[in-house]
């Protein structure tokens, strides 16, 4: 799958962005992320509201199978609703990931107070969102969460610029 095109002369790129079940639990904090992708000239491709079974978190997290937080991890994103984007625009992966701030929380208080996880998140793991890391984990989530999608249909349909021909 190719996750760039042209739109309106912007190179677009898709990301996967979550909102994590400790932030939609809180409807302001959830409605002040919606804001900020919004604020952020981000295109609201896909969203989804959903609950993951165990096996699902399992799953998607197998990466960090191991690791001293991952049990914690797959309980915590099954545990309540959360909510999954897929967003576009120029540099999404990078944008998105630099808006959420570092992993831990403790430390995006320190070194970059006015990121998103410095703001709302609660701990290590509470920590609000997620963001893909690279093209080819994008593309790989966004097929976790939205197997009906295509790219190619997207641009070819709903796309404006695109359908427009600029
Ligand atoms: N995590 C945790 N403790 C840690 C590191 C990570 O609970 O010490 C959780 C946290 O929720 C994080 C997720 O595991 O968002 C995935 O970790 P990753 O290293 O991929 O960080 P991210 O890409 O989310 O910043």
């Amino acid at each position: 799958m190719i996750l760039t095109r042209v739109r309106c002369a912007r190179v677009l790129q898709l990301t996967l962005a979550i909102i994590k079940p400790d932030a939609v639990a809180h409807p302001l904090i959830l409605e002040a992320l919606h804001q900020k992708i919004l604020e952020n000239s981000f295109i609201i491709v896909r969203r989804k509201d959903l609950i993951w079974r165990r096996s699902d978190s399992e799953r998607f997290y197998a990466e960090h199978k191991g690791r001293f937080f991952y049990q914690r991890l797959v309980e915590f994103m099954s545990s309540g609703p959360m909510r999954a984007y897929i967003l576009a625009r120029e540099d999404a992966i990078t944008h998105w990931r630099e808006l959420m701030g570092p992993t831990k929380v403790y430390r995006a208080r320190y070194t970059s107070p006015r990121t998103i996880r410095a703001q709302y998140g609660l701990t290590d793991t509470r920590n609000t969102t997620h963001g893909s890391d690279s093209p080819e984990s994008a593309e790989r989530e966004i097929a976790f969460f939205f197997p009906e999608f295509s790219v190619q249909h997207w641009l070819e349909m709903e796309e404006p610029c695109f359908r427009a021909g600029h």
